[in-house]
C-alpha cells in the first residue's frame, strides 16, 4: 500500500478556484436528505469505488448529471473522506480541496445553531477580488 502524499501548493490554489469546490460551499447542507438525491442511487456501489490503478471516469461522469453534486462534495469534505469518488471528484483532486477546505475554518457539523461565516464571505476568501 501506498500512502498519498501531500498536496503541492499550485494543487491546492488550483483547487480553491475549482468550480467544483465552490459549488459545494453554496450547497453544503447539514441536512444529509441529497443522500437520496443522488444519481448513484440504483448504480454498483463499486463504480464509485475503484481501484487505484482503475480509472473513475464512469463515476466522475455520473456525477456530473447529479443534482446534490455540492452537497456530496461538501459532505465528504466535512468529514475528510478521502476514499472514493464523491460529488464528482477522485481522491487525489479532494485532498487538494481539503487543504482549502480546513483553512476557511469549517463550521462544526454538529453545531446547527452555528452554521458559520455567511457562504458569500467564505466564497471571497478562497477566490480574492484583485
Ligand atoms: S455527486 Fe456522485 S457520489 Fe455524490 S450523490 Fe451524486 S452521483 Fe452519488
Amino acid at each position: 500500500m501506498t500512502r498519498a502524499r501531500m498536496p503541492r501548493p499550485h494543487e491546492v490554489d488550483a483547487a480553491r478556484r475549482d468550480p467544483r469546490l465552490l459549488r459545494a460551499l453554496r450547497e453544503q447542507t447539514f441536512d444529509e436528505a441529497w443522500r437520496t438525491r443522488g444519481a448513484c442511487q440504483s448504480v454498483d456501489p463499486e463504480t464509485f469505488f475503484p481501484a487505484p490503478s482503475e480509472p473513475a471516469d464512469a463515476a466522475v461522469a455520473l456525477c456530473r448529471t447529479c443534482d446534490v453534486q455540492g452537497s456530496c462534495l461538501a459532505w465528504a469534505l466535512t468529514v475528510g473522506d478521502c476514499h472514493g469518488v464523491w460529488g464528482g471528484t477522485t481522491p487525489r483532486e479532494r485532498r487538494a480541496m481539503l487543504v482549502a477546505w480546513r483553512g476557511q475554518g469549517q463550521p462544526d457539523p454538529d453545531a446547527v445553531d452555528d452554521p458559520g461565516p455567511p457562504v458569500r464571505d467564505r466564497l471571497l476568501t478562497l477566490v480574492p477580488l484583485s
